[in-house]
Parts: C-alpha cells; sequence; structure tokens
C-alpha cells in the first residue's frame, strides 16, 4: 500500500467525506503500486463509532460486488454478506400478499453468495474504513467551502473547514460528500430538490424477544408495501432488527406546516402517521409502522435531476451521491457509488501524469451509466407510489422467479 507521505510532485488529493464512495477511491489508489498520491479525506463525523450508518445496502455483481473484488476486499464482504437477506414480500394497499420469497429456494451461485447479497452499512464502512493507510482520515473535519488558486501557472484547491482552518494546495479534490457536497457548487449551480416524498423512519431492536409478530411478518429480508402515494418498506438488519420506512407522497413542507409530526415523541408519531396516512390500509401494514418506535427520524428524501452533467474542470469531481443522487426506489445508490469510485480510479492509475484526462474520462463514462439507473430509480418512485405499484412490482418478480427455474430446469 501506498503511504500517504509524498513528494513535493506527489499528487495531493482531497476526498470529502468518509462514506462508501470515498472509502473506496482511497483504497484503490492506495493498494495500487504504481500510483503515488498524498490522500487525504476530510469527514464531518467526529469519530468512526460517532453515528449509525443507517440500514442494509444490497451489492450488485457488476457494480458494487466487482468495486469490492477489484479492491481486494471480497473475503471481508464474504464475512459480513447475508445473502438471505435478498428476499422480498411484496404486499398491497389492503394488505393482500402478492408474492413472498420467504421459504422458496432461491438461486445461489456458485460461491453461494447470491445475486444480490446485503451487507449492513456499518459493515461495509468498517471494512473500506480498515483497509485504507493510517491517517487518512481526518475525522471532526467539516468542509464548508472549496476555493481554487491559480499556482504556478496550474490550479490547485483550497479546502476550508468549519473550524476556519484551510487546507491548500490540493492537485485534485474530489466530493464524495453525498447530497450537499460542497465540491458540486464550483462544478454545476443545479442543487438537489425535494423528490415529493417524506418518509417515517421507523426502528425496532431486539424483534426475536420483544416483536416476534413483526419478525415473523417481515421474514428473512424486506417487505414492501405500495400503494397510490405511499408505501411502506420494512427491511431485516445483520443483527436482526428490522428498520422501516413509511413514505408519503406529499409537498416538501408537508412535514413542518401540516404533518403535525415534528417534536412528538416516537409512538406518537407513528401513530399520528398511521391514523392520518395508512387509516384504509391492510392492518398488518398498519402494524409494522406501529411496531417500529424504538426510533422514529422524519426525513424528506431529495434528488438531483436526471442525467446531470456539468462540464469538467480540472482537478476537480464528484462520486456517488454527490454526484447523482437519486431516492432509494431502484436501490442502486450505493452501488453507483463504489462504481464511481472503481472507474476513477483505474482511470487516474492509467493517466498518472494527466488527471484532467482521467477525471474528464471518468465523467463521460459516469454520466452515460448514472442516467440509465437514475431513469430507473425515477421509474421506481412513479411506479411503485401508485394503485397498481405492488402488483407490477410482484409480478416482475414472479417473471424473475419463472425465468430462473426455466433456465434450471427447462424441461419442466
Ligand atoms: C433511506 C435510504 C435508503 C437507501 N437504501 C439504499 C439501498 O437499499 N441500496 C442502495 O444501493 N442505496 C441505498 N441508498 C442510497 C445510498 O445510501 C447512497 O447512495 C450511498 O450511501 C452513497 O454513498 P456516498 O459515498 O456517495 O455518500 P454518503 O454515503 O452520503 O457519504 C458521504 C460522507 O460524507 C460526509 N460528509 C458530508 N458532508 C460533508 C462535509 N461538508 N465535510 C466533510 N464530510 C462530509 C458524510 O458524513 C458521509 O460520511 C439509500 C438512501 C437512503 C436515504
Amino acid at each position: 500500500m501506498n503511504s500517504v507521505a509524498g513528494s513535493e510532485t506527489t499528487p495531493k488529493i482531497a476526498i470529502l467525506g468518509a462514506g462508501p464512495s470515498g472509502l473506496l477511491l482511497a483504497r484503490l489508489l492506495q493498494q495500487s503500486p504504481t500510483f503515488a498520491c498524498q490522500i487525504t479525506i476530510f469527514e464531518l463525523d467526529p469519530s468512526r463509532n460517532a453515528r449509525n450508518q443507517g440500514g442494509s445496502l444490497d451489492l450488485h455483481p457488476q457494480q458494487g460486488q466487482l468495486a469490492l473484488k477489484e479492491a481486494g476486499l471480497w473475503s471481508q464482504f464474504l464475512q459480513h454478506a447475508r445473502p438471505e437477506g435478498d428476499v422480498k414480500k411484496i404486499v398491497d394497499g389492503k394488505g393482500t400478499v402478492l408474492f413472498d420469497e420467504n421459504g422458496m429456494t432461491k438461486q445461489v451461485e456458485a460461491d453461494g453468495i447470491g445475486e444480490r447479497p446485503e451487507i449492513d452499512r456499518d459493515a461495509l464502512r468498517s471494512i473500506l474504513l480498515d483497509s485504507v493507510a493510517p491517517e487518512t482520515v481526518r475525522w471532526g473535519s467539516k468542509v464548508v467551502a472549496v476555493s481554487s488558486t491559480p499556482a504556478s501557472g496550474e490550479e490547485k484547491h483550497d479546502v476550508v473547514l468549519a473550524d476556519g482552518t484551510k487546507e491548500i494546495g490540493f492537485d485534485l479534490v474530489i466530493g464524495a460528500d453525498g447530497a450537499w457536497s460542497k465540491v458540486r457548487p464550483l462544478l454545476t449551480d443545479v442543487k438537489p430538490y425535494y423528490s415529493g416524498i417524506t418518509a417515517l423512519e421507523g426502528w425496532a431492536e431486539d424483534t426475536h424477544v420483544r416483536h416476534p409478530w413483526l419478525s415473523e411478518y417481515v421474514g428473512a429480508g424486506s417487505c414492501f408495501m405500495f400503494d397510490e402515494g405511499r408505501a411502506v418498506l420494512a427491511q431485516r438488519q445483520g443483527n436482526g432488527d428490522i428498520r422501516i420506512y413509511a413514505c408519503v407522497r406529499k409537498p416538501e413542507d408537508w412535514l413542518e406546516r401540516e404533518s403535525g409530526l415534528e417534536g412528538l415523541e416516537e409512538v406518537a408519531a407513528a401513530t399520528k402517521l398511521t391514523d392520518e396516512q395508512f387509516a384504509d390500509c391492510g392492518q398488518n401494514t398498519k402494524r409494522v409502522v406501529l411496531e417500529s418506535t424504538d426510533k422514529v427520524i422524519p426525513r424528506k428524501l431529495w434528488m438531483l435531476p436526471v442525467g446531470m452533467q456539468w462540464g469538467s474542470r480540472p482537478g476537480l469531481t464528484l462520486l456517488g451521491d454527490a454526484a447523482h443522487l437519486m431516492t432509494p426506489f431502484a436501490g442502486v445508490g450505493v452501488n453507483l457509488a463504489l462504481q464511481d469510485s472503481l472507474q476513477l480510479a483505474r482511470l487516474l492509475i492509467a493517466h498518472p501524469s494527466d488527471p484532467a484526462l482521467a477525471v474528464r474520462q471518468y465523467e463521460q463514462t459516469m454520466f452515460v451509466y448514472s442516467k440509465k439507473f437514475a431513469e430507473k430509480t425515477y421509474a421506481g418512485l412513479q411506479g411503485h407510489f401508485s394503485g397498481d405499484g405492488a402488483a407490477h412490482f410482484a409480478g416482475r418478480l414472479k417473471r424473475g422467479h419463472e425465468a430462473m427455474r426455466m433456465k434450471l430446469d427447462p424441461v419442466v
């Protein structure tokens, strides 16, 4: 692994954000035997365990899985991967179960990992954090701005931190800092906009003991209810906990102005949302929301315009959500984030003396594949939140199973 210490000529790289995309990029560059660089990751969290990283993620073969393989982290991933988490149950607004993979035998590949194994975000972040050189991440370093200064004919970039200090002279600054990136304003005026969906995130902990009904109902993986203008997504975590998102299509200021949810304690918030937004839904769907109250967090979901691009600028670029923030309704965000890091790392390593070319080529490729997934996600946002959203999704899963059955046993 390359050391972070470098010479006068070694490029200085700043990565904003120690999320999946920023950490994986650092790992891929540091493990390259030919690409010398000094990398600093600026992360606003005060320490690695300061914050729960959120729910479970599924990694797709040609994106997240491929990136981890190329980073030499596949065996670590296998230790934490949960193939059994890739099980879906689909319910309609009235509570009818339209499709349920629990108990079905799913196609498992030769390595036993399945098509899209789940991993907890905490586990993924730990694997990535342990893979970068010590001292790469500077914790408690919230970036408030990035500025550019001409230095001996070449533009260099400075990183301004919330404590007023400035780190100067970076050859490349990469925004891997999510929705509200501090690098993006140097590349485009476009800002994230409200997707139309507000969610109440709810946690149910220690489910086998305290929430046996919920545990049984949700099953081994995810249970999704879709209906016109609303959805309840429940997802099992690696430790058995269940996390839900009770989503409603509402105006941007609904949460503050009309919902009456803010400031309510957990049970009161879940009860109010259920009574007012899910009253005519199936009893089981309502119970899923009402049982997931160990912690409750209201969230608005934001997105960038589908197919957003910017004119390339030497020394600056974006990865992951900073580049193409989307709603979670196709489950591709982290996969794209890891694909971006892989793509950019390969190009920087291939063109060590021309990072501007590497950045330009990365952006041109990334704009194409991220648009495709942004369109798919936008279709999910429209399709899932419709009266026949559950039936469509269940139909798609059924056809997938049928195709797999025919492939495995064509004479049936
Ligand atoms: C409710 C929900 C469910 C989701 N479910 C899925 C799913 O099932 N599958 C999937 O593939 N994706 C899912 N996603 C999307 C996925 O979480 C993101 O796409 C992914 O985390 C993006 O990774 P990233 O590294 O680009 O950014 P992030 O994970 O957002 O990481 C950014 C990092 O930057 C840090 N940071 C931010 N601002 C600053 C600053 N100013 N200075 C310093 N540091 C900063 C943050 O603390 C963070 O560590 C979901 C998202 C949401 C909201």
